[in-house]
């Protein structure tokens, strides 16, 4: 994707040196015809990546693993005891009860709209971690984004204020944001707009690493904001909205890089901002997933025009041949 000046400088802003993407997209393969398409496909289209070496898969080991202790400033700076590394939700066993339980409360989630979904969030003692919260953290933007972002669980900002993605990690994604021309108001233009939601709302104690049962318990709220917003792409950003949304535990630099899906809308995975505001030489990967998924967006707004004009003609070659058929 080329930049234009106000991108450079956006990125100059960010702290990011202004550099050339590495990859190039190749043009868009033809679109399935309406009724082809799989939906849980992951799709191969976007961007051909050189052969993954050895040393790069250590290398994407190790960032991973950084990733995983430095997800959030709060914990870092709160020094929390070391977490065993918690496989993806699906990997782990988790008590059949809570499966049960969890599948039961998400019928009901599933038919709340937007001020009955906030009210059951307010109100949720689920899962332990209603005990030390502060607030519940709901999630923040238009509620019909074309951008949604995927956090992971609120830190002690969070918890205090109530909105995802605060402090110095908020202003670095609100930065990002600029950048794309995208913002998190309520309010404006849905296609500028971004909705932001956590995979948990509630603040694990001590910023320990969330436990599959609470993420089980909670996800039948993000579900159902992904089903209010319906967004045309979400960002997944840091491991547990990554292994909550794709089911799986492979390391976030093995996954980004490409386009996934989740019930249908195209995915794109990245690294927390908060995991970039001491990794700085991955600001320059999070961007390049940030224009992945620009790109896809763009695609996407092509594809729905192109299928748009292919309806209209054939509407109109139907009645055409409607009107002939009328003809005496
Ligand atoms: S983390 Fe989610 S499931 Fe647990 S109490 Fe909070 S809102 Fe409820």
């Amino acid at each position: 994707m080329p930049w234009s000046e106000r991108h450079r400088a956006m990125l100059r802003e960010m702290g990011l040196r202004v550099w050339q993407p590495a990859v190039t997209f190749a043009p868009a393969p033809p679109r399935p015809r309406a009724g082809s398409e799989t939906p849980q496909a992951v799709t191969a289209d976007v961007p051909a990546r050189r052969p993954t070496l050895d040393r790069d898969r250590d290398r994407d080991r190790d960032r991973d693993r950084d990733h995983d202790h430095d997800h959030d400033h709060d914990r870092l700076r709160e020094a929390p005891p070391a977490a065993p590394s918690l496989p993806a939700t699906a990997a782990l066993p988790i008590d059949a009860a809570v499966v049960e339980a969890a599948a039961e409360a998400a019928e009901a989630v599933y038919r709340l709209d937007w001020p009955a979904l906030r009210e059951a969030v307010a109100s949720c003692r689920a899962c332990r971690l209603c005990e030390g919260r502060k607030q519940t953290v709901f999630g923040v933007g238009h509620e019909q984004a074309h951008w949604m972002i995927v956090g992971e669980a609120p830190g002690a900002q969070e918890d205090e204020q109530g909105e995802p993605f605060v402090g110095a990690a908020g202003q670095l994604l609100d930065a990002m944001l600029r950048a794309l021309g995208l913002d998190r108001s309520a309010t404006g233009d849905a296609a500028e707009r971004v909705f932001i939601a956590n995979t948990l709302k509630c603040r694990p104690p001590g910023n320990r690493n969330p436990q599959p049962d609470e993420m089980q318990r909670c996800e039948p709220f993000l579900v159902r904001q992904i089903q209010l917003v319906r967004p045309r792409i979400i960002l997944a950003m840091g491991r547990f909205a990554v292994q909550a949304l794709l089911r799986t535990s492979e390391p976030i630099g093995r996954l980004r890089g490409r386009a996934h899906r989740y019930q249908g809308v195209p995915l794109v995975v990245t690294y927390h901002p908060a995991y970039l505001l001491r990794n700085l030489p991955d600001k320059a990967r999070a961007w390049e997933d940030l224009c992945l998924a620009a790109e896809l967006m763009a695609r996407n707004a092509v594809a729905s025009a192109a299928d748009s004009v292919i309806a209209s003609e054939a509407t109109d070659a139907t009645t055409g041949a409607a009107g002939e058929e009328r003809r005496p």
